[in-house]
């Protein structure tokens, strides 16, 4: 287990342009504003998405296309350092006209048409960086 105590330092509060790549808005939303540990929340909509699965068994992750607009139901992600950059991990849930759901860990390619988004940055200990998880396959925080 990993715990490291945080303050909220500051929230940046605003909306993604449309068209834009919405995994990477959320980066460079970080970078520009040298967010290096933080926790992001957003909701909105998409022109299209790609999600993924992460195949526990294999190890590896399965494409989730979905070639159509979609409704951001709710997202989540946070920000730490991978390699020493900055690195947002998300999940979202999306639904369709029925409201119908497709979630998963939120892949480049997903399009924003409108996304509003709070990041909160924090502060108070190092932030955690992400390596290679030999038990699972994924690149998870480490430390203590
Ligand atoms: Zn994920």
């Amino acid at each position: 287990m990993i715990a490291r105590a945080y303050a909220v330092a500051r929230v940046l509060v605003g909306r993604l342009a449309r068209g834009a790549d919405l995994l990477e808005s959320l980066a460079q939303l970080a970078r520009q504003h040298g967010v290096r540990m933080g926790w992001c929340s957003f909701f909105g909509a998409v022109q299209r998405a790609r999600l993924a699965y992460y195949d526990q068994e294999a190890r590896s992750y399965r494409a989730i296309e979905l070639d159509r607009p979609l409704e951001i139901a709710t997202g989540v992600g946070n920000v730490s350092l991978l390699d020493g950059d900055v690195f947002v991990h998300a999940h979202a849930v999306l639904s369709d006209a029925e409201g119908r759901c497709y979630a998963g860990h939120l892949d480049a390619g997903t399009v924003v048409f409108a996304c509003e988004y709070a990041l909160f940055e924090l502060s108070g200990a190092e932030p955690l960086s992400r390596w290679p998880d030999a038990d699972t396959g994924l690149k998870l925080w480490t430390g203590s």
